[in-house]
C-alpha cells in the first residue's frame, strides 16, 4: 500500500516537472526583467561556469563576511587579501617561481595570470605584465599614504592583489606588482 502511493508521488512529481520544462521557453519577446539572469535563460537550466559572455565578461561575484574570511584564511591572507596588506618585499614564496603554469586567486581560485608574463622587475615582489583576462582582474584608485596609486583586485572575491605601475615591460608597458600571499600556484 505504502509503494503504491509512493509511486503515485513519484508520477505526480514527474508530470509536474514535465509540465516546468515545457514552459522554459522563453517568450518571443523579452522584457528587461526577464533578461535579469541570463545565464539561466542560455544555458537551458544546466549550471553555468563562472563565466557569461554578453557583450564582454562578467564574473559572479563571491561575498562573504569578515568571519567567514577569517576561517578560510591564515592570518597573513587574511591581511593581504582582505585588509589590502603588503608582504615585506622579497619574503613572498612564489617571487623565484620560474615554473610554467598559473597563478590562481589565493582566496577564490580565479585564474589571474599566466607564467608566460612574469618578469623579473627587482621590486621584491611577483611581477606580471598583463592579466589573463583583462576582466578577471578589478582596478581601483588608492590614495593612501597620499601616494596615487592603482589597486589590483581579484574580480570574483575582490581579494587584494597589489598595484599596477606603468613602467614594465613591453607589450603593455605594465607592471602588476602581485604578493605571493595573494596567489596560488597551478603547474602546465
Ligand atoms: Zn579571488
Amino acid at each position: 500500500m505504502k509503494n503504491t502511493f509512493l509511486q503515485i508521488f513519484l508520477f505526480a512529481g514527474l508530470f509536474f516537472l514535465l509540465l516546468q520544462s515545457c514552459n522554459t521557453q522563453p517568450p518571443v519577446s523579452q522584457t528587461t526583467t526577464e533578461l535579469s539572469n541570463p545565464a539561466a535563460q542560455k544555458s537551458g537550466d544546466v549550471p553555468v561556469s563562472f563565466f557569461v559572455s554578453e557583450s564582454g565578461d562578467t564574473i559572479q561575484k563571491i561575498i562573504k563576511s569578515a568571519s567567514v574570511w577569517k576561517n578560510d584564511l591564515n592570518e597573513m591572507e587574511f591581511y593581504v587579501l582582505r585588509e589590502a596588506g603588503t608582504e615585506r618585499a622579497f619574503t613572498g614564496d612564489l617571487l623565484d617561481n620560474k615554473k610554467e603554469g598559473v597563478y590562481t586567486c589565493r582566496g577564490c581560485q580565479l585564474p589571474l595570470f599566466g607564467s608566460d608574463t612574469k618578469f623579473k622587475s627587482g621590486t621584491g615582489w611577483p611581477s606580471f605584465y598583463q592579466p589573463i583576462e583583462k576582466s578577471y582582474v578589478l582596478e581601483k584608485t588608492d590614495n593612501k599614504y597620499g601616494w596615487n596609486r592603482v589597486e589590483v583586485l581579484c574580480n570574483r572575491c575582490e581579494g587584494h592583489l597589489g598595484h599596477v605601475f606603468t613602467d614594465g615591460p613591453e607589450p603593455t608597458g605594465l607592471r602588476y606588482c602581485i604578493n605571493s600571499v595573494s596567489l596560488d600556484f597551478v603547474e602546465k
